[in-house]
C-alpha cells in the first residue's frame, strides 16, 4: 500500500464512471457516516470497504454513545451543555490531558450532541440517556439493537442519496499530484485493479490498527502488543497509505488496555439477531429504558455473547487467576499477566460459595456499561461454555486439561472446596488510540502542520492525539467526524 505521485498520474484522464466527489475508505461507522452525510449534502459518493461486509470494529461495539445537549437527554428533562461535558472528560483522562487535543476534544463535546439528533433523524433510536460517573448528568445514549441499528440507517441514508459502496474493495494507494494534492486512490476488487478520482476529497475511515502485530510490537507496551485484537482485520492500512505523504502521527503508543474479556460465544445472541425496522428499534429503545431489569434478562443474556469483561470484585472476593496451565497469575493486573502467558488465555477460579455471591448488585460477574448487570445465574444458563465446575482442584484439573499439581498449588487452601472456574478469558485489545493528526476539518496534517490537500481522517484513523477514555466516546468521535468531514469534502468539491 502506497501513495503514487507524479505528473502521470495527474494526466490521466477519467471517464465519468471513474470520478466521484467524495471517496470513502472504510465501511465501518466512521466511513458510512461521512458517505451518508456527504451523499445528503448532493455529493457524488463511492465508498470502498476490504472486507465482504460493511460494519468494521463499529459492528462489535456495544452501541454507546456519550453526548451533551440531545433531544434524548431534553426530554428527560436533563440540561447540559458542552463545556460541562469537556469538564467531565477531562476527569476520565487528567494525567493525560498534556498529551490531548484540546482543540478537537472541544469540536467532539459541542457537535456529539448534534450528530446523536442527525441519527435519530435517520431512524435510530436510543435507549437511556444512562449515568456513567464522573459525568455529572447522564449522557450515556444506548442503541437497541446495538450499533447494528446505526450501520443499517447510515448505509441507507448513503446508498439513498445515490451513493455507489463496494465491498470485497481494498484500496491500495492515495493518487497524489505534483502539487501533493490527494486526487483519488487505487483499489483491487474481484483480482482487478481500479483507479477513482475524487473532487472534493478522500476521507480515510478505515480503523484502527489493533491487528496488525508489528505494528503494536512496534508501538505499544509489551502487554498490549500481545494481546489478542478482538476486530483482527483492522490493520492499520490508513496508515501505510499515508506513509508517503509524511502524514503526522499523534499519540502512537497510547492504549486503553489490554482488558480481560471472555471469549465471545459461537452463536450469535438475541441482540445479534434482532431485525432493525425502525419501528421494533424504537418500541426496543422505549422498552430498554422502562421495563423492569426482570424483564430484561433475555436481552442481558444476549450481550453475555459479546466479548464481555469480567468484573475485578471476583478478584476482590477471593477468586484466583490462572493460566491455562494451571499456574498461579497476579490477579492485580489480570489483563497484563493473561497477555504473558504463552496462549494469552486463563481462567478465574473460585470457591462455589463465592459464585453464589454473584448474585445481586454490587457483586456482578459483567456489565454493559449502566445498561445491564450479569450475574452468575446468567452465566450458568446463557454461556455454559463459560462455566466450569468441578469438586476440587483434581476435577477442575481434569474438566479444563490442566496440569493438576500446577491448580491445586495455585489455589492452596481452596483446592480440596468446591469450585467453579470461568473462562477461558483473554487478554483483549477493542482499539488503539494512536492516529494521524488532524485538524477541526478533520483534515490530514503533516510533520509542520500544514494542511495535506485532499485528505480527511475519520474515526479511529483521524482520532488526532485525543485520548477517549471511558465509554460511549469512540462512537461518538466515529459518527461526528464521519458527519462532519463528508460535509466539508462535499462542499469543497462544489467549490473546487
Ligand atoms: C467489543 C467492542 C465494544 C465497543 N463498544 C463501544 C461502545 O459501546 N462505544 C464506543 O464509543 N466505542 C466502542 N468501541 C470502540 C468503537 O467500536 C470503535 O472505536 C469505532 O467503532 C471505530 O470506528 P471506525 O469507523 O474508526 O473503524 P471501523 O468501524 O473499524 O471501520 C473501519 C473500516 O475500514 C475498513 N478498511 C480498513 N482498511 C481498508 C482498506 N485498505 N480499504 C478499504 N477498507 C478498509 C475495515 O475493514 C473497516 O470496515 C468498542 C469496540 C469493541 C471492539
Amino acid at each position: 500500500m502506497s501513495s503514487q505521485t507524479g505528473s502521470d498520474d495527474a494526466d490521466l484522464h477519467f471517464s465519468a464512471n471513474d470520478s466521484f466527489d467524495v471517496i470513502v475508505i472504510g465501511g465501518g461507522g466512521s466511513g458510512l457516516a461521512a458517505a451518508a452525510a456527504a451523499g445528503q449534502a448532493g455529493a457524488k459518493v463511492l465508498v470502498l470497504e476490504k472486507q465482504p461486509q460493511l460494519g468494521g470494529t463499529t459492528g462489535w461495539a456495544v452501541g454507546s454513545i456519550s453526548a451533551a445537549g440531545t433531544r434524548v437527554q431534553k426530554r428527560a428533562g436533563i440540561h447540559d451543555d458542552s463545556q460541562s461535558f469537556i469538564e467531565d472528560m477531562a476527569a476520565f483522562t487528567a494525567e493525560l490531558l498534556p498529551r490531548d487535543n484540546p482543540g478537537l476534544r472541544a469540536m467532539l463535546a459541542r457537535e456529539a450532541g448534534p450528530t446523536v439528533d442527525w441519527l435519530e433523524d435517520l431512524g435510530v433510536a436510543f435507549a437511556g440517556p444512562y449515568a456513567e460517573p464522573p459525568h455529572r448528568v447522564l449522557r450515556m445514549h444506548n442503541t437497541v439493537p446495538g450499533p447494528r441499528l446505526i450501520l443499517d440507517r447510515l448505509e441507507r441514508a448513503a446508498r439513498l442519496s445515490g451513493a455507489e459502496i463496494q465491498t470485497g474493495a481494498a484500496t491500495q494507494a492515495l493518487l497524489v499530484d505534483a502539487n501533493k494534492q490527494v486526487y483519488g486512490v487505487t483499489y483491487r476488487v474481484g483480482g482487478h485493479e481500479r483507479r477513482v478520482m475524487a473532487r472534493g476529497g478522500v476521507i480515510l475511515a478505515s480503523g484502527d490498527f489493533s491487528g496488525n502485530d508489528t505494528m503494536r510490537q512496534a508501538h505499544l507496551a509489551s502487554a498490549a502488543a500481545r494481546a489478542v485484537p478482538i476486530n483482527p482485520n483492522n490493520r492499520g492500512d490508513g496508515f501505510a497509505l499515508v506513509q508517503p505523504l509524511k502524514a503526522a502521527l499523534c499519540n502512537m503508543d497510547a492504549i486503553f488496555g489490554p482488558q480481560l474479556r471472555f471469549r465471545r460465544a459461537s452463536r450469535l445472541g438475541l441482540n445479534e439477531r434482532m431485525p432493525t425496522w425502525p419501528w421494533l428499534a424504537k418500541a426496543a429503545a422505549f422498552f430498554f429504558t422502562h421495563a423492569p431489569s426482570w424483564m430484561l434478562k433475555p436481552l442481558v443474556r444476549s450481550l453475555m455473547i459479546a466479548n464481555m469483561s469480567p468484573s475485578e470484585r471476583l478478584f476482590e472476593a477471593g477468586a484466583v487467576l490462572v493460566a491455562s496451565n494451571g499456574q498461579l497469575l497476579d490477579p492485580s493486573r489480570p489483563a497484563h499477566s493473561v497477555a504473558h502467558t504463552n496462549d494469552r488465555t486463563g481462567y478465574i477460579v473460585m470457591a462455589a460459595q463465592v459464585a453464589n455471591q454473584f448474585s445481586a448488585l454490587p457483586n456482578y460477574i459483567s456489565t454493559a456499561p449502566g445498561i445491564a448487570y450479569a450475574f452468575f445465574k446468567d452465566y450458568a444458563r446463557g454461556r455454559p461454555d463459560l462455566v466450569h465446575s468441578a469438586e476440587n482442584a483434581s476435577g477442575l484439573a481434569v474438566a479444563l486439561q490442566m496440569d493438576e499439581f500446577s491448580l491445586a498449588s495455585s489455589l492452596g487452601v481452596l483446592a480440596k472446596t468446591p469450585l467453579i472456574a470461568l473462562g477461558p478469558v483473554q487478554a483483549m485489545l477493542t482499539t488503539t488510540e494512536g492516529a494521524l493528526s488532524v485538524d477541526e476539518k478533520c483534515q490530514v496534517l503533516d510533520a509542520n502542520g500544514s494542511v495535506l490537500a485532499g485528505l480527511y481522517a475519520v474515526g479511529c484513523m483521524g482520532q488526532g492525539g485525543m485520548l477517549l477514555r471511558g465509554h460511549g466516546l469512540h462512537l461518538a468521535w466515529a459518527f461526528t467526524s464521519g458527519r462532519i468531514a463528508g460535509n466539508i469534502a462535499a462542499q469543497s468539491s462544489k467549490s473546487d
